[in-house]
């Protein structure tokens, strides 16, 4: 049973209306083209101006799913436009979050048009706390549907007029396994350590796991043209067979990329988490963790040799050490 003060302190912000968040930019042709080429449309109602003249709508128009792009607060968190609200649109979360339900997924994103935006015009939004749901449990855990109404509007000469609306609902629960383990008053809770995520496993992939085990690197080989490929896949790039082996790698190759994870930072990993791409000297190159390297002396083109580890008593992965130069 939720806590009858959640309840009614719920029920007092639904209804609220939260202030304007304005667009930093007018709707323009080149956000227009970036996202068209991002997201791979080729309309030229959206990118071709002397196409979109002779069309019925006269003139270049913004594809409509970039409504919600016009007011967003740019690359770092929380930078809105000038003039915007410094109100926060989800307190409800918080509010509901200090009464113990930490978790929350996303579960709609509904877009509403009232019509066509063009060139020039200047948008801003507000939002309205439309709904909490009563108490449910869901296979995720047991809390509540928490829906908000983003209301899209131009300003225009003659007033400001709505262009369209964004419905946005997330669920904001206790997990299901939190639920059942509820410690006694008296007892701590023994926080469970994180496993390391295993990888996806299959017939076609499971000697490379396997090899793993047994301190061996397998590269898979084609056994009609002796190809060696990797990551592994069920036919050859080369003669389209279907028939392989595998050739165990001498596990030494050189360092052809690598990234350095900072955030998030994810349990079991440490963080900077450096992950490398590695050419064997096979000719096949593998994505693995490296280990005793310090971040600012990696170098691509470092010489590097494979190592495996085993992880949860149960999980061997290849890892990557520089070769003593
Ligand atoms: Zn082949």
């Amino acid at each position: 049973m939720a806590d009858p003060q959640l309840l009614s302190s719920v029920r007092a912000l639904v209804g609220r209306e939260y202030g304007h968040v304005y667009a930093w930019d007018a709707v323009n042709a080149p956000m227009i083209r970036h996202w068209c080429e991002v997201i791979g449309l080729q309309n030229p109602l959206y990118t071709d101006p002397v196409a979109a003249a002779g069309s019925r709508h006269d003139g270049i128009i913004a594809p409509p799913p970039m409504l919600q792009i016009w007011c967003m607060e740019g690359f770092h968190m929380n930078n809105y436009a000038p003039g915007s609200t410094s109100e926060n649109p989800y307190e409800v979360l918080g509010l509901i979050e200090s009464y113990g339900y930490p978790s929350v997924v996303a579960v709609n994103s509904e877009l509403t048009f009232e019509r066509n935006l063009r060139l020039g015009e200047k948008l801003y939004y507000t939002t309205r706390l439309d709904s909490v749901g009563d108490e449910k449990t869901t296979g995720l855990g047991t809390g509540f549907f928490v829906t908000l109404v983003m209301s899209y509007f131009s300003q225009t000469a003659a007033g400001d007029e709505k262009v369209g609306e964004l419905l946005f609902r997330v669920f904001k629960f206790k997990p299901a396994h939190a639920h059942k383990a509820e410690p006694q008053a008296s007892t701590e809770p023994v926080p469970v350590a994180a496993k390391r995520p295993k990888p996806g496993m299959s017939d076609d992939t499971r000697y490379f796991w396997d090899g793993c085990k047994q301190g061996q690197l397998l590269i898979q080989r084609c056994t009609h043209c002796a190809t060696l490929r990797h990551p592994p896949a069920p036919v050859c790039i080369q003669c389209h067979s279907f028939d392989w082996d595998t050739q165990q790698a001498s596990g030494k190759g050189e360092l052809y990329s690598f990234v350095v994870m900072h955030y998030p930072e994810v349990a079991p990993f440490d963080h900077p988490n450096p992950i490398g791409l590695i050419e064997l000297d096979e000719g096949v190159r593998l994505i693995a963790g490296l280990v005793g390297v310090n971040r600012d002396e990696i170098q691509i083109g470092q010489r590097m040799q494979v190592e495996f580890q085993t992880f949860d008593d149960d999980l061997a992965l290849p890892m990557f050490r520089p070769l003593a130069q």
